[in-house]
């Protein structure tokens, strides 16, 4: 339904090209856009094309964009239309690799889907949100390719301000040794204790590791958000689905290394490359393959990052993930419509 006095923003979870849409009424008048990207629509009375215009140019005239009903239409006419190749990621995307996390599957480009070939919906309607003073911080989720330093991020952020920033203690199935104390480095359960966490949603991650679980569950979370204090944790991209929740209003940022092509364009670089190499202990074919990681994890999963840090240098990286973390917590951000009610 149209509210004639309340604009409609919506995050776009898919990319739409009209250049490349034979559908589109008036190629010139489309509306091009990214995962990801915010828009504001202006008109959606059309059962087919909406008007709409993207937040970063609210100068320019509208354009046309499909509507959801018909992108979601689009979307499921191109799956199906594609040949299994498992060669192609894409493809393989929906019709293989298949994911399993907090007892959960996920096929990757389908959104929070459990059927083959079903497709997320297109559009994700978002209001403003800024958090109240009073209120619990948002979650801090850092994503990015291994390697590329989330964890040394994370760490050294901590490491600033230990009062203000905390990880989640872990659950573990492994036994506690003599030094450790239960609740400071883990909480030491049970197989069974453990997997039942994992069954009712309540664990965020989990891995096993020498044939022990470990894992983060939304208690240990919000037992640092109850503190007043702001947890950071790490995630794999296909676990923030389950932790993008009301409840944790997660804030995620996106740690990418620097571009190779970026840094070789010009001589004057050699210097910054050798300090990144040193800086991040990397050999050359290690940063392409991570860099084409990060490349996959952004088509795939963009549309959840709230925000992107390069990475080229830790000390500037963890600058701006504290200045990023700030604003996250005390200025207006775009979240899902159903986060605030
Ligand atoms: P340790 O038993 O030596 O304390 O931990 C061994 C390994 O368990 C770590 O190197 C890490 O791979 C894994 N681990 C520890 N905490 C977690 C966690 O919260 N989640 C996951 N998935 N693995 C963890």
């Amino acid at each position: 339904p149209v509210n004639s006095h309340k604009m409609v923003y919506v995050r776009a979870m898919t990319e739409y090209w009209p250049q490349e849409d034979p559908a589109i009424p008036c190629m010139d008048a489309g509306l091009p856009f990214q995962k990801g990207d915010i828009l504001q629509i202006v008109d959606q009375n059309d059962a087919l094309w909406w008007q709409a215009r993207k937040i970063s140019d609210l100068g320019t005239c509208a354009g046309l964009i499909p509507s959801n009903h018909l992108l979601k239409r689009k979307q499921r006419e191109f799956w199906w239309s594609q040949p299994y190749q498992p060669h192609n990621h894409l493809k393989s995307a929906i019709y293989k690799e298949e994911f399993v996390g907090c007892g959960q599957k996920f096929y990757i480009g389908t959104g929070a889907s459990n059927c083959y070939g079903a497709v997320g919906a297109p559009y994700e309607e978002v209001v403003r949100y800024q958090r109240h003073p009073a209120n619990k911080h948002r979650l801090i989720v850092l994503v990015g390719p291994s390697g590329v330093g989330v964890n040394e991020l994370r760490r050294q952020l901590i490491e600033l301000n230990p009062n203000r920033f905390q990880s989640a203690v872990p659950h573990t199935t492994r036994s506690k040794k003599s030094y450790e104390m239960d609740g400071r480095e883990y909480h030491y359960v049970s197989k069974e204790t453990f997997e039942s966490l994992m069954y009712s949603h309540r664990m965020l991650e989990y891995g096993e590791y020498k044939g022990h679980l470990y894992g983060t569950s939304v208690d240990a979370v919000q037992a640092v958000l109850d503190e007043g204090k702001i947890c950071v944790m790490d995630l794999e991209p296909q676990g923030i689905q389950v932790a993008r929740t009301q409840e944790l209003k997660p804030y995620v940022i996106f740690i990418k290394p620097s571009s190779m092509s970026c840094m070789k364009r010009s001589r004057k670089n050699a210097k910054i490359i050798t300090d990144y190499f040193v800086d991040m202990k990397f050999k050359e074919e290690d940063l392409q393959e991570m860099e084409d990681l990060a490349q996959k994890m952004e088509s795939q999963f963009g549309q959840f990052f709230d925000h992107v840090i390069v990475n080229d240098n830790l000390q500037d990286a963890c600058a701006q993930l504290l200045s990023a973390v700030q604003k996250a917590q005390e200025e207006p951000q775009w979240v899902p419509a159903t986060w605030v009610s």
